[in-house]
C-alpha cells in the first residue's frame, strides 16, 4: 500500500478556557501531562506498526489542542522523533503546531523549527484587546505581536494566524483595524472563523440565558465579503471557507480534511479516518491515559463509511473549498447517486443564490460560503 496519509496530535491541555471553546481542552496539570505524553508516545508506536498504515507515506503532520505549545520544546520533539520512528515522513512533509501567544519564546520557537516544525500556526484571535477579554483568552494584542515576531526570528517562513470575528458588538471598523495590521504583519496563511455559539461553553449558557445574540445574517455576509475582498487585495486567496493563503501556502493537512484524504488522529478526543472507517478517541483524559497504558487503543466511537455518507461528505466537505467540486467526478465516483435530485438541489440553490454552477464544477458562492452551515444540513436531510 502506498497511499499517503496524515496524522494529527491532540495536546489538550490550555492555561485557561476561552469563553467560545468547545474543544476537548482542560487546565493543564503537570502530573497528568506527563502521563499523557507518555501515553502519546505508546500510541504513535503502537499505531506506526499497524497493516493499514504501515508502509504509507506521512504527507503532514499537525499537532493541534489545546495549546501544543504549553509544553517545552523537548518534550514535543520526542512525541515528533517518535512520529519519525514509527511513521514513513515524506521528503516534503508539512509539520505544523499549534502555539498560543505567552507560551512561547525565541529559545522554544527556535528549538522546535531546528527539530523540524516548518509551519506554526498562532492563535492571534483579535489585535484589539478589548476583544481578547471578551472572548477570554489568556493574552493581550502585545503579547500576539511579540509571539509572531519572534516565530520569524526562529526561522518560520510558514507562519498562519487565527482569527475570529463577527463578535455581537463587533463593528466593521474594529475588525479591519485588525485584518490591516494582519496584512502588515505578512504572515504565509490567515484563518477566520466568525464566532459560532457552541454548548457545553460559557458563551452557550450566556446564549441560552438571552445574554448573548450573534449578528443577523445579513451582517455576518457583510463582515464575510468585507474579508474576502480585502485579503484578495493583499493576495490572500480564499481557499476555504475560512481559509486565506499566498499562492502554495494553502494548508496541506487541512485541505486533506476537505478531499476525504485518509488521515490518523492520536490524542485523548482525537478523529480518524482510515480504511473506511471513521473512529474517535476517549476525551475523558484521564480514561484516554489508562486504556492506552494497559494496551487499548482507547476508542470511544467508530463507525463504517458505507457510500451514502462518503456520498454525502464528499459533497459536505468538497463544498467548503473555493474551488468547489466536479459533478461528473461526484457522480462516477458514487454510482448510485440519485443525479437527478443532485441537479434539482444544485438548481434550487442557483437560484437562491448559494453556489455558482460552471458544468461539471460546482461551487459555493459568496453567500453559500458564508451560510455553509445552512447547506451541509440540507444535504444531511435531502440526501
Ligand atoms: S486556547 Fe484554544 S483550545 Fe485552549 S481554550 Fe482557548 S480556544 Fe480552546
Amino acid at each position: 500500500m502506498n497511499v499517503s496519509l496524515s496524522l494529527y496530535l491532540h495536546f489538550p491541555y490550555c492555561w485557561s478556557k476561552c469563553h467560545y471553546c468547545a474543544f476537548n481542552s482542560v487546565r493543564y496539570d503537570k502530573p497528568q501531562s506527563l502521563r499523557f505524553l507518555s501515553a502519546l508516545k505508546m500510541e504513535i508506536a503502537r499505531y506506526g506498526g499497524r497493516p493499514e498504515v504501515r508502509g504509507r507515506r506521512l504527507i503532514s503532520l499537525y499537532m493541534g489542542g489545546g495549546t501544543p505549545s504549553i509544553f517545552t520544546a523537548d518534550q514535543v520533539l520526542e512525541v515528533l522523533d517518535c512520529g519519525r520512528r514509527h511513521f514513513h515522513f515524506a521528503d516534503d512533509i508539512e509539520i505544523t503546531m499549534e502555539a498560543n501567544p505567552g507560551t512561547v519564546d525565541r529559545e522554544k520557537l527556535t528549538a522546535l523549527r531546528k527539530g523540524g516544525i516548518n509551519r506554526l500556526s498562532i492563535g492571534v484571535q483579535s489585535f484589539q484587546d478589548d476583544e481578547l477579554a471578551w472572548l477570554g483568552r489568556a493574552h493581550n494584542s502585545r503579547v500576539a505581536r511579540k509571539a509572531y515576531g519572534r516565530a520569524r526570528e526562529a526561522g518560520f517562513e510558514n507562519v498562519n494566524l487565527d482569527f475570529m470575528y463577527s463578535l455581537p458588538d463587533q463593528r466593521l471598523e474594529d475588525w479591519n483595524r485588525t485584518l490591516d495590521e494582519a496584512i502588515g504583519l505578512g504572515p504565509e496563511h490567515l484563518s477566520a472563523y466568525a464566532l459560532t455559539i457552541e454548548e457545553g461553553t460559557r458563551f452557550g449558557a450566556d446564549y441560552d440565558h438571552g445574554l448573548l445574540m450573534l449578528p443577523d445574517e445579513e451582517r455576518q455576509i457583510r463582515f464575510d465579503e468585507w474579508t474576502r475582498a480585502k485579503l484578495a487585495g493583499a493576495g490572500y486567496l480564499r481557499y476555504e471557507v475560512s481559509n486565506y493563503a499566498r499562492p502554495v501556502y494553502a494548508c496541506r493537512h487541512n485541505l486533506g480534511y476537505w478531499s476525504q484524504q485518509e488521515y490518523l488522529g492520536l490524542g485523548p478526543g482525537a478523529h480518524s479516518y482510515v480504511g473506511g472507517r471513521r473512529f474517535s478517541k476517549m476525551e475523558d483524559i484521564d480514561a484516554y491515559i489508562r486504556d492506552i497504558e494497559k494496551g487499548g487503543e482507547a476508542i470511544e466511537e467508530s463507525e463504517s463509511i458505507g457510500p451514502d455518507l462518503a456520498f454525502r461528505e464528499a459533497l459536505i466537505f468538497g463544498l467548503r473549498k473555493t474551488e468547489g467540486i466536479c459533478f461528473d467526478e461526484i457522480r462516477n465516483r458514487y454510482p448510485r447517486t440519485d443525479s437527478g435530485r443532485l441537479q434539482q438541489t444544485f438548481e434550487q440553490w442557483s437560484l437562491d443564490e448559494l453556489i455558482v454552477l460552471n458544468p461539471p464544477r460546482v461551487r459555493l458562492s459568496s453567500k453559500g460560503l458564508c451560510l455553509w452551515d445552512r447547506i451541509a444540513e440540507e444535504i444531511t436531510a435531502v440526501f
